[in-house]
């Protein structure tokens, strides 16, 4: 990972209880245009950001896997749902399916997925600041921005923004 991410992460990490209090309070206060201000910081931010330089989501944090994306990647690699699971997944303590490993099997050393186009949905709604229904996921916001160098950047800015 470049140096500058790692240093966004080591400020979140440093901020962790400043951050988390301060989403908390955002979380009360329920601001009517946080989705528009999320999705545009964390447009802002990926402007900056190359998943191709970081790929720390994919060496760190397994997706969850639905059945449908089971069968997705067990026909993208040509086995069968049942064996693609004995041979890939295991079962988490919340009963969900998750790759047996980290960093996940199908990331390759130039940070590309070997299985992009047939990817888990978790994978593909990762780090979730793109997406609606910004109040609900604070939580995930504040977790994602210890693991995701754009995420650090958001919040960053989120405190600018509302402070
Ligand atoms: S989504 Fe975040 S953690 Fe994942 S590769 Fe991109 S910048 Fe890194
Ligand atoms: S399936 Fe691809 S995108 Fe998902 S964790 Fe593995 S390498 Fe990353």
């Amino acid at each position: 990972m470049l140096k500058e991410y790692q240093l966004l992460l080591a400020t979140a990490n440093k901020n962790k209880s400043e951050n988390k209090k301060f989403l908390e309070k955002l979380k009360k206060q329920r601001p009517k245009n946080l989705d528009q201000t999320v999705n545009l910081l964390n447009n802002q931010a990926f402007e900056e950001i190359d998943c191709l330089q970081c790929a720390n989501c994919c060496k760190t944090t397994g997706p969850l896997l639905l059945n449908k994306d089971i069968d997705r990647l067990a026909k993208e690699v040509k086995l069968r749902p049942a064996i693609f699971a004995e041979k890939y997944l295991k079962i988490d303590e919340d009963q969900d399916y998750v790759f047996q490993q980290m960093p996940c099997v199908f990331l390759g050393s130039d940070h590309y997925c070997s299985v992009y186009n047939a990817r888990p949905n978790a994978c593909r709604e990762y780090p979730h600041t793109q997406q609606k229904d910004q109040l609900q996921k604070l939580k995930i916001t504040y977790e994602n921005s210890l693991i995701c160098p754009a995420v650090a950047k958001v919040v960053e800015a989120l405190k600018v923004e509302y402070r």
